[in-house]
């Protein structure tokens, strides 16, 4: 979607710092970390939040990517959260999961 930062990061038109990808998802580091471990799990195709998405085996993916991720890194404590829609605190309007861990 056009003027989508997620989107744009993506198609690899804005770089970003990469932590993990598999074929549907990508995992970068938040540009204004909240925790000492601030990363957001993105879906690389464009939905606004997860009302959209129908795709259970996306969904699926997203939580396993959290997973991997996690394993990877070495956390095993960490907070997980979705944002949907303006007044539940959503900013950018491209669905991903926050990964956040003081660890
Ligand atoms: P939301 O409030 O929509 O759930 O969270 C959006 C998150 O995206 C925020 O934590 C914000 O810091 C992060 N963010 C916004 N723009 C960028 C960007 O260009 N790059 C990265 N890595 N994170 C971003
Ligand atoms: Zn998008």
């Amino acid at each position: 979607m056009e003027d989508c930062i997620f989107c744009k990061i993506a198609n690899g038109e804005i770089p970003s710092s990469y932590v993990y990808e598999t074929e549907n998802v990508y995992v970068i580091n938040d540009i204004a970390p909240k925790a000492k471990h601030h990363m957001l799990v993105i879906p690389k195709k464009h939905y606004k939040d997860l009302t959209e998405v129908d795709n259970v085996a996306l969904l699926a993916e997203l939580m396993s990517v959290v997973k991997e991720v996690t394993k990877k890194i070495g956390l095993k404590e960490y907070r997980v959260m979705i944002n949907n829609g303006k007044s539940a605190g959503q900013e950018v309007f491209h669905l991903h999961i926050h990964i956040l861990a003081n660890q």
